[in-house]
């Protein structure tokens, strides 16, 4: 069986500096909180919890404490809160979420309205929101946008999810050149690491017969990894680590491609391959 890697695959840069900094953290106290889960993976939740880490779920249960901010990033209302109440912050935000936060904050400041495409459930875009002083709308796709547009489109400053869908964002960029009108403003705040990997991973279904995906089944980037390589590869199989490795599915690969969500540790990954090799050399 050859075992091939997606060219990009695993942890991306904002993942790894917040485990980096949560490492780093715990190494000299013995008790930090996180405002959610540090990442989507239960296996890196459990290290960490075992030296230290408590997860909470809502800021108003804490005071006079230390918190790490995970790399979604948090809404202004959490710093404010965290200031209010003696909890010292220490920031694992992704600086490009930071970016978008400042962005956001600098043109409400100037009486511009935010428009956010994205998720509105997803803890980055409740964040950025909170940065808008209530001048903010929140549209999922072009479409919603059309439907419900505001009345006005005058002093528009607009901004992407970081793993938005760059096709819809080439779209939404070309609908608004069209529009001619002078005072919107458009960011492209995507991140390329999504991106990036979700086209690698069509790359490996497209040439492996059988697809291990590799990341928590609370992660949705790892579940989109999953679904892109399903479609063209019908032996794609998510697993969390090497426990649940479907042996009896894979053993009669040739070629098994492998890729793993962004918030999947290295380790695990190798793992898993140290673990596929042994069985099918046994
Ligand atoms: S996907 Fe991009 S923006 Fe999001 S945490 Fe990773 S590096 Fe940062």
């Amino acid at each position: 069986m050859e075992i091939i890697k997606a060219e990009f695959y695993g942890p991306c840069f904002g993942v790894e500096r917040a485990l980096e900094i949560t490492s780093e953290a715990l190494q000299s106290r013995t008790k930090i909180y996180c405002l959610g889960e540090l990442i989507h993976n239960n296996d890196v939740i459990e290290a960490y919890k075992q030296k230290g880490l408590m997860i909470c779920d809502d800021i108003e249960d804490l005071k006079n404490t230390e918190l790490i901010l995970r790399s979604h990033g948090v809404g202004k209302n959490v710093y404010d809160y965290c200031e209010e109440n003696q909890i010292d912050i220490i920031d694992a935000t992704c600086p490009k979420v930071r970016n978008i936060h400042k962005i956001v904050s600098e043109h409400c400041k100037q009486g511009y309205h935010i428009i956010i495409f994205g998720n509105e459930n997803h803890p980055e875009v409740i964040g950025i929101k909170d940065w808008c002083n209530e001048n903010v709308s929140i549209f999922k796709d072009l479409t919603d946008f059309i439907s419900r547009a505001p009345a006005s489109l005058n002093k528009s400053c607009i901004v992407f999810q970081t793993t938005y869908h760059l096709n819809q964002y080439k779209q939404i960029k070309e609908y608004f050149n069209n529009l001619s009108i002078n005072d919107i403003i458009l960011h492209n705040t995507i991140c390329n690491a999504t991106e990036k990997r979700q086209m690698a991973c069509l790359a490996l279904a497209r040439s492996c017969d059988t697809v291990l995906v590799i990341g928590g089944k609370q992660s949705s980037n790892t579940k989109k990894l999953f679904e892109i390589s399903k479609e063209v590869c019908e032996n794609t199989f998510w697993i969390e680590n090497s426990k649940e490795i479907p042996f009896n599915l894979i053993k009669n690969s040739k070629r098994l491609g492998i890729t793993a969500g962004a918030s999947t540790p290295l380790w695990i990954v190798e793992e898993v391959i140290f673990n596929v090799r042994k069985e099918s050399n046994a």
